[in-house]
């Protein structure tokens, strides 16, 4: 049996609650239906969940809930599904590709191997080789892995109210990635706030060029097409991106 974070409205102390029969629904990575929690102002009074199918379900089909972000690419979701004591194989866990939005692919290892880019030939194996789908090169998974750990790393090192750092490990990374790697996505999910407090503080209007607003929509884009195909429904992220996508 599961329990759920639930956030207060107040959003700093969040409680974890037990909900005797939502708490039976099993994990999927990209979920069927989503939670609504609603409690009182301070959470000390009575919670309660709803569930909400977030696509067409059709009847007898499993309903399914995430147990943890869905931001995150194949092999670091499955790694920490192992938690709950299971290994995933969902239906986005299966394909390579995600649904086509590339969040584990690397660039081909291979030096004059200038467009292709590296996937799991079997995202449900850990241990699989890593296949180039231009020039048919191999890697090994470890090699994969030592570098996306090594960029996480770099990453969580930056000055987190640093914008220019970010968008600079952004230029840096985005050589060694698919455009959609999650890396690269949780960078961008850092840096979209970042741009909206400064255009906010920005009374005079000097400090924001043409250049800034179209790279802050360029990543707003690039993050709501994988909420698209992966966080399907009306979810809470997909309504924050939108939100900063519209409001220049
Ligand atoms: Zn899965
Ligand atoms: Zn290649």
């Amino acid at each position: 049996m599961n329990c759920f974070e639930v956030s207060n409205r107040t959003g700093d102390n969040g409680v974890r609650g037990v909900f005797p029969v939502t708490s039976l629904l099993s994990h999927s990575c990209s979920p069927n239906v989503r939670m609504a929690f609603r409690n009182d102002a301070t959470c000390q009074g009575t919670c309660s969940n709803r569930c909400v199918a977030a696509v067409d379900v059709e009847e007898g089909q499993d309903l399914t809930v995430a147990y943890l972000h869905l931001h995150m690419g194949t092999k670091e979701r499955r790694e920490r599904l192992k938690d709950w004591f299971f290994l995933c194989a969902c239906d986005r866990c299966k394909d390579p590709t995600e649904f086509g939005t590339w969040q584990d692919a690397v660039r081909c290892f291979k030096n004059d191997c200038k467009k292709g880019f590296l996937l799991p030939e079997n995202p449900l194996d850990f241990g699989s080789l890593w296949k180039c789908g231009d020039c048919g090169e191999s890697s090994d998974s470890s090699l994969v892995k030592n570098l996306v750990e090594e960029l996480l790393e770099e990453k969580n090192t930056l000055d987190r109210s640093d914008l220019q750092s970010y968008l600079d490990f952004l230029d840096r990374v985005e050589k060694k990635l698919h455009e959609n790697h999650y890396v690269l996505n949780a960078t961008r999910r850092w840096i979209l706030p970042l741009y909206c407090r400064m255009m906010a503080n920005n009374k005079a209007g000097n400090l924001v060029t043409e250049d800034m607003l179209e790279k802050k929509l360029e990543m707003c884009r690039k993050y709501l097409y994988i909420l698209d195909r992966v966080e399907r429904g009306l979810t809470k992220n997909r309504g924050r991106e939108s939100n900063i996508y519209v409001n220049l």
